[in-house]
């Protein structure tokens, strides 16, 4: 297998296994290189790791933006810049043959700040869909003199749909 090359530096990543995936870490500027699917893996085994992840790793040099163009580790074809959830500032490097992302360091604890952001801001029309259904069938039982006819009229409309039109 031939070297993986940091993107940014240049220099040889160094594999590390985390939870039983390996990932190719930076020595020099701390970024991660993650091959298709393992920083979804990782997030659904512990959603905690990715900050802990970027915390681990402390880079050696300032952060910057090489002058050559970001080659992806595995296939050294030219990495495709995106912005993370499409609105973030959060630039992530992937590319498009292998699926691999390449992650600058610290930007993954900006990744979960603004997927919790963004989780934050979709809760309260769920909790209040959700408390509007539960008050909506409260209210539907309360109507129903008797429950054993509102659990047969519960099964009744969900057995509906498997009606064919
Ligand atoms: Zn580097
Ligand atoms: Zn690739």
């Amino acid at each position: 297998m031939r070297e993986r090359l940091c993107p940014v530096c240049q220099v040889e990543l160094k594999p590390e296994v985390h939870l039983g995936v390996t990932i190719d870490i930076c020595p020099a500027c701390a970024g991660i290189w993650f091959d298709a699917d393992e920083l979804i893996t990782l997030n659904t085994i512990d959603d905690a790791i990715l900050p802990r992840l970027d915390l681990l790793y402390q880079p050696q040099v300032v952060s910057y933006n090489p002058p050559w163009e970001r080659l992806c580790p595995a296939c050294r074809e030219p990495l495709h810049s995106y912005n993370y959830l499409y609105t973030s500032d959060i630039r992530l490097d992937s590319c498009d043959r292998c699926g691999g992302v390449w992650v600058d360091d610290g930007e993954l604890q900006k990744m979960v700040q603004v997927l919790q952001d963004a989780r934050a801001a979709e809760v309260p029309p769920d909790t209040q869909a959700q408390l509007t259904l539960i008050e909506a069938e409260a209210q539907h039982r309360a109507t129903m003199a008797n429950l054993h006819l509102w659990s047969r009229l519960f099964q009744f409309m969900r057995a509906r749909p498997r009606i064919p039109l």
